[in-house]
């Protein structure tokens, strides 16, 4: 049934892998310091097994749209009509702490291509990476950005974490048991960014396929009951056959 839903649909809605241009971190259960540089992109995917014995993949949520973050018509989607439950999440370009510690000795400086972005495939060194982090996870980066404040000039100031000044290290961590696997996300110490890690160049997010490419999140504040209605709609989404 899945299969046939995919065929009807045209070559350039059907996507058979996830963007290659991005290096996706992965993260262990061991807790891996991350610097959160750059704004963040939420986007929504299916996990999609065709059932026929080929590989699974992902294909965007074509109910999504990434600036608002809100499913807003499920109708276009073909996954979510099929009733694929689609998942929301955050990618965000990340310097990766103990990658960072490995820094060769002997290095070849960073080259940016015509766009300015980092791709997979450049041979340069760099720590940065992008991390997906699914929106069930993302609250406690809220949390710890709750908690970020700092005294500038006699005011108390709540500055994002990925702030390039005043941000912070974030400590993440996988958590897997039998029925689920999520992200434990704590603090990290305040960090802000070297001079060097200010050029480090990152990998370009618009490429995460999605509507509204060319819209990004100005940066990690985001609302909560935005988040809180997609969660909401992606589940009675699931509900549906
Ligand atoms: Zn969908």
């Amino acid at each position: 049934m899945y299969k046939s839903s995919w065929i009807n649909l045209g070559p350039a809605n059907r996507r058979s892998s996830w963007p290659t241009g991005l290096n996706i971190f992965s993260f262990s259960e061991n807790f891996e310091a991350i610097r959160l540089i750059g704004s963040p992109r939420f986007a929504a995917r299916h996990f999609f097994e065709p059932g026929d014995g080929s590989n699974s993949y992902y294909v965007p949520c074509f109910g999504y749209r990434s600036k608002t973050q809100e499913f807003f018509e499920s109708e276009t989607c073909p996954a979510c009509r099929i009733g694929l439950e689609p998942k929301v999440f955050l990618s965000c370009n990340a310097i990766i702490r103990s990658i960072q510690k490995d820094k060769p000795s002997k290095l070849e400086l960073e080259t940016p291509s015509e766009k300015g972005f980092r791709d997979k495939n450049d041979p340069s060194w760099t720590p940065v990476r992008v991390i997906e982090i699914p929106a069930t996870s993302i609250a406690s980066i809220g949390e710890i950005e709750k908690q970020n404040t700092h005294r500038l000039k006699g005011v108390e100031v709540t500055k994002g974490v990925e702030d390039t000044k005043y941000g912070r290290d974030l400590m993440v961590a996988l958590v897997r048991n039998p029925k689920f696997t999520k992200y434990e996300i704590k603090s990290g110490k305040v960090s802000p960014l070297s001079d060097e890690e200010l050029l480090f160049l990152k990998f370009d997010l618009s490429t995460i396929p999605n509507l509204g490419n060319s819209q990004k999140p100005e940066s990690l504040h985001y609302e909560a009951k935005n988040r809180l209605a997609a969660l909401l709609k992606a589940n009675k989404l699931a509900g549906r056959k």
